[in-house]
């Protein structure tokens, strides 16, 4: 496989440390408020990037983080006037909600940056020790001046930068860097941390530092995350972590373009800033909002519209009226040794298209001919119920990269809620209302929501 590797600024052969065995870190989400379809852009590339290295025969080791301590949810926490904790405990939960909802896999860890306090502030004591860092005031800075290869996957210039000067801010602008804030003092009305070197709390950039390593050691595969966190976010991780272990942090650094919105930046004041939930409301189906996150190669700029959602709507109505049609008709006893050769070819191409840099342009591609080839098939009548039951299964496959069509699950599903409906039916004719309360409310607790109209009764999701 092939990935084009930030910090070397070119596409490279992928070899994993370990053999067949890759750990990975993206950066998570800051636990303020609801996600927008900008952030889940990264999420969904990287759920690609983690199901092709599966699909490719990898087994994956996916951290990603949650950082609920940083100036934003500070801020949040205070303007609302609550806790800390009960501001980030809610936009977790959501984080989690929204994830499912478009069918990203989970990660194996999702470490809290506040129960990690104490190992960022050793990493920031070790870093003093060695001289990379100092202290002013209650805060700890770190030195860029002493770090000679900083810059080196943002790539800009470490002397043109400003030295010696120190910022607190947890993002800055490419052109002002800074010494950046490793350890923050101890201020009135911000939550604060006892620690061995004083009470305060850590900097944005040691969170990252501290929990990818722990949890994958140093050096590890992959690290993850948008173009806007190259600098100054990966860049300082990267002079944290080298720093402080004398040895490479990551080997490869992807990042997946920015997500624009019929055309331009996406902002709450242009009235064109989006959360998956506002999605929703609208009653967009997030597999809609799956594929289209899904559909532009990573590294190009995505233009999210009504109209290429439109687009995405239809690409994926295609797919899912060829399984469709697969499983509703009835296929004569027989073979057509075609089918097999189709999906070989149109597998090989699938796999080659993702190891080319996550191509999925040319991978969808490779699916949508497939269709083609097998609906004039069709058409002819020349598919037989050995090769329904090949197609259906390869479609699956291939859908455990794309994550896009319906789980067989959905089926069961629907089926058990049918079967509760009769039974709250009859309990109602019966009436016998405490036994309908009741299943009513078994159904509930299992997400589905049940709405009696004149028509009969209807159920949803909640
Ligand atoms: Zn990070």
């Amino acid at each position: 496989m092939e990935f084009f590797n930030t910090l070397s600024g070119k596409k490279e052969i992928f070899k994993s440390i370990r053999p067949k065995k890759v750990s990975l870190y993206t950066c998570g989400p800051t636990v303020y408020d609801y996600a927008h379809i900008g952030n889940f852009r990264a999420y969904v590339f990287e759920d690609l990037l983690k199901r092709t290295l599966i699909f490719w025969g990898y087994k994956v080791k996916h951290v990603m983080n949650i950082t609920d301590v940083d100036d934003k949810t500070i801020k949040k926490a205070q303007s609302a006037g609550k806790s800390l904790r009960e501001v980030t405990d809610k936009y977790i939960e959501a984080f989690f909600e929204d994830i499912d909802t478009l069918n990203i896999s989970r990660a194996d860890h999702y470490p809290r940056a506040t129960e990690h306090i104490k190992e960022m502030a050793d990493m920031v004591k070790v870093l003093v020790q060695k001289g990379y860092g100092y202290k002013k005031n209650g805060s700890y800075y770190f030195d860029i001046s002493k770090f000679k290869e900083y810059g080196k996957l943002a790539k800009i210039n470490r002397n043109e930068l400003r030295p010696g000067e120190r910022i607190e801010s947890d993002e800055y602008d490419k052109k002002n860097a800074h010494d950046f804030a490793l350890w923050k003092e101890k201020k009135p009305d911000e939550p604060f941390w006892e620690s061995e070197i004083g009470p305060g709390r850590p900097g944005w950039h040691i969170e990252c530092s501290v929990m990818s390593t722990k949890y994958l050691g140093q050096p590890f595969d992959i690290h993850c995350g948008g173009v806007d966190n190259i600098f100054p976010h990966h860049e300082n991780e990267i002079a944290q972590s080298e720093c402080f272990a004398n040895k490479k942090f990551v080997n490869y650094w992807l990042h997946c373009h920015h997500l624009i919105v019929n055309g331009s930046k996406m902002s709450k004041s242009k009235g064109n800033y989006y959360t998956l939930r506002d999605l929703i409301k609208k009653g967009i189906d997030p597999m809609v909002i799956r594929y289209l996150l899904l559909s532009t190669h990573y590294r190009k700029m995505l233009n999210f519209s009504f109209e290429t959602l439109a687009q995405s709507d239809s690409a994926l109505e295609r797919i899912r009226d060829f399984l469709r049609e697969l499983k509703e008709r009835s296929f004569e006893q027989g073979k057509n040794p075609l089918v097999q050769k189709f999906i070989d070819q149109t597998g090989a191409e699938f796999a080659e298209s993702l190891g080319d840099d996550l191509n999925i342009s040319m991978a969808l591609k490779s699916v949508f001919n497939f269709v083609r080839k097998i609906n004039k098939l069709l058409s002819k009548n020349q598919v037989y119920t050995e090769d329904s039951k090949l197609i259906v299964s390869a479609l699956k496959k291939w859908d455990e990269v794309l994550g896009i069509l319906p789980k067989d699950e959905d089926k069961e599903l629907e089926a058990s809620i049918k079967e509760k409906i009769d039974q709250r039916n009859k309990a109602r004719k019966e009436k016998n209302y405490a036994l309908a309360d009741k299943i009513r409310d078994e159904l509930y607790k299992q997400g589905i929501i049940l709405e009696d109209t004149q028509d009969g009764v209807r159920w949803k999701k909640r």
